[in-house]
Parts: structure tokens; sequence; C-alpha cells
């Protein structure tokens, strides 16, 4: 399958290099015409989602990615990706794509010292390690949205369809379990 990368600010190398380890074929959004190009699967990164929000907008992307993931594009955001997805951000009068029906907390544990690692379940998988840096949460989803893991007590990854949004970083390890979910998930679409 064939694997895009929103490529504009980021961890979106470190995306890749999982997807590519997985046998999977990557390539990067940079610019408007990369959205022309044929693929299966978008990412959304961690790194800063008004950077991105904003260079989404300034390089004319935006409208395109948000009609795709619409019009059913598997999906899988992680940390500042979460937040381009979100229908509300609770402390942030901007939003984004919102296409998912969830309101997102930004920098919610803190945001300097809200950097931990932590080992947890994800989608009825145990021990799935997880990095959250200067992450949002999950505050509320509707009723519609299964929630795929928790950490004490705060939702910390999410589906709606073909949307999968998650407030840590699954692909700064070789643990790949998240991204082969993910892959079973546009397998299956
Ligand atoms: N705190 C960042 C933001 O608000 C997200 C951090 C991350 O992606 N690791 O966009």
């Amino acid at each position: 399958m064939k694997i895009a990368c929103l490529a504009l600010q980021g961890d979106f190398a470190e995306h890749e290099a999982v997807f590519r380890a997985l046998g999977q074929e990557t390539l990067q959004l940079r610019q408007k015409s990369d959205l022309q190009k044929k693929f299966d699967a978008l990412v959304l990164p961690g790194g800063e989602s008004t950077v991105q929000g904003k260079l989404l907008r300034e390089l004319d992307m935006f409208d395109t990615v948000r009609q795709m993931i619409l019009d059913g594009m598997p999906v899988m955001a992680t940390c500042a990706g979460v937040i381009l997805l979100a229908e509300q951000l609770l402390d942030d009068p901007v939003r984004h794509l919102a296409t998912l029906k969830a309101s997102v907390r930004r920098n919610a544990y803190g945001r300097q010292l809200g950097s931990f690692f932590t080992r947890s379940n994800f989608a009825g998988m145990s021990d799935v390690p997880m990095s959250f840096i200067r992450a949002p949460q999950i505050e509320f989803c509707s009723p519609g949205i299964e929630v795929l893991a928790e950490h004490e007590g705060r939702i910390t990854a999410v589906r709606q369809g073909n949307q999968l949004a998650m407030t840590f970083h699954p692909e700064l390890f070789t643990d790949y379990r998240v991204a082969e979910y993910f892959l079973e998930q546009v397998a299956g679409r």
C-alpha cells in the first residue's frame, strides 16, 4: 500500500520509517500538487498544530485534505494531528479540519513537564509503548466513537470510522503494532 504523510512540519520522517519497515511505500505531501498523487492512506504527524494548520491553509491544501477525509480516506493522526482533526479545541478559539467529533485540550499535561513514556493497552493489545510529548487530551467524544486507549482516566486513542487518532506517539518505537493495526483498517476498506 501507499501511505502518504503530511510533511509540512513535525515527525513525518519517523512515521515513514515505520511504514517502510512494514514493507509499505510512502510519499510526502508537501504541496498542493502532491495531493493529486495516488495513495491509500494519510498520516497526520505530531509536531506543532498551529504551524501545520497555518501551512495547510497557506499552501492551499486545507480544503482538499479535509474533503479527502470526509470522503473516507483512512487517516492516522498522532498528537498535533489529533488537534488538526478535532471538531473543537477547548482552550483555543481556532479549529482546523474539524472532521473528528471530539473535543480536545492542547498541552493537557502541562507545557514543559508534560512529556512522559508509558506502556499501556491499545485496541485490545497490551504493553504498547507510548510517548506523550506536550500531548493533548481528548476530553469528550461523540457516542459513535470507539475509545481504543486510555491512560489514567484520560482518553488517548479513538477511532471514528476512517479516522484513527491518538494523543501519543507510537512511531518512535520499533514496536509497530499500532501501525499494523492501522494498515489492517486500511486493507479492510
Ligand atoms: N503541543 C503540540 C500542539 O499543540 C502537540 C505536540 C505533539 O505533537 N507532540 O500542537
